[in-house]
């Protein structure tokens, strides 16, 4: 069983397909040991591309799975520019983010849509990176704020969604709060470990099992780079980074994975 998670979440970068082809090969090189899963989630666009790029390399060392940003909730129908979960699985894509800040806030995306796109990546057989974190303006009232809205978060998007042990295994969460996305300004590291703990502790109400806390994956994100990952990930209940700017630099992902294999 692998013990760190990295995951690249490139948005909406780069502009062209070779250049994703590069950074993506790029990610493949970087050699990483069997204790820590990479995963690279590039635009809808350029998924095939690293699909093909993947499967060339059957043998790479550091062969990274792929994921896509997001994903709709119908697998097929009237739904003009979404992209389904079967659609999705076809091309090979294991994870898939689900509710970025920047989703919530440019496109409007909801709780109640969040948790409808939870249930049907979870039911194609998709593993879901699941984002949450507090604004700026709660975060300032105190860390107590900041965990109420986290909480309140996670029992909407997760509302209803089956705490059978295989689907919740696959539902890593991602906390990151919203002032710390592509600002330089990270969290502090034993806040998030903090935070990593109290997520894990709702997961295990929310999914009725207490073996969840130590099941499930909760990953930080918020301005990681090769710098300070190892701050966070030092930390038993911190599984890995959501990492984003960063991501799309070869020598960054590098010394990222670096810095986790320092880790013990
Ligand atoms: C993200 O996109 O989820 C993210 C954390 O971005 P960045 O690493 O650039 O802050």
């Amino acid at each position: 069983m692998f013990k760190k998670i990295l995951i690249a979440n490139w948005k909406e970068h780069p502009k062209s397909g070779r250049e994703a082809v590069k950074i993506f090969g790029a990610a493949m090189r970087a050699k990483t040991p069997k204790n820590i899963k990479t995963v690279v989630c590039p635009p809808f666009v350029y998924l095939e591309k690293c699909a093909s790029t993947a499967v060339r390399r059957p043998n790479a060392k550091g062969r990274a799975a792929l994921g896509a940003q997001d994903v709709f909730w119908k697998d097929e129908g009237p739904y003009t520019g979404e992209v389904g979960p079967a659609m999705l699985r076809a091309l090979g894509v294991a994870y898939v983010i689900i509710g970025h800040s920047e989703r919530r806030r440019w496109l409007g995306e909801t709780d109640a849509m969040v948790n409808k796109k939870i249930g049907a990546a979870l039911g194609a057989g998709l593993r879901v990176v699941l984002c949450v974190g507090e604004p700026a303006g709660v975060r300032k009232k105190g860390i107590a704020a900041a965990q109420k809205f986290v909480k309140d978060q996670l029992a909407k998007d997760l509302r209803g969604i089956s705490s059978d042990k295989k689907i919740a295994r696959r539902v890593v969460v991602a906390y990151e709060p919203i002032w710390a996305i592509g600002t330089g300004d990270s969290a502090d590291p034993a806040d998030v470990r903090a935070m990593a703990v109290f997520i894990k502790k709702q997961l295990s109400f929310l999914f009725k099992s207490p073996a969840a806390s130590r099941r499930s994956f909760v990953l930080y994100g918020g301005s990681v780079n090769g710098k300070n990952i190892a701050d966070y990930l030092q930390y038993e209940a911190v599984d890995g980074a959501l990492v984003g700017g960063a991501s799309l630099k070869a020598d960054e992902w590098k010394k990222m994975v670096e810095a986790i294999k320092t880790l013990r």
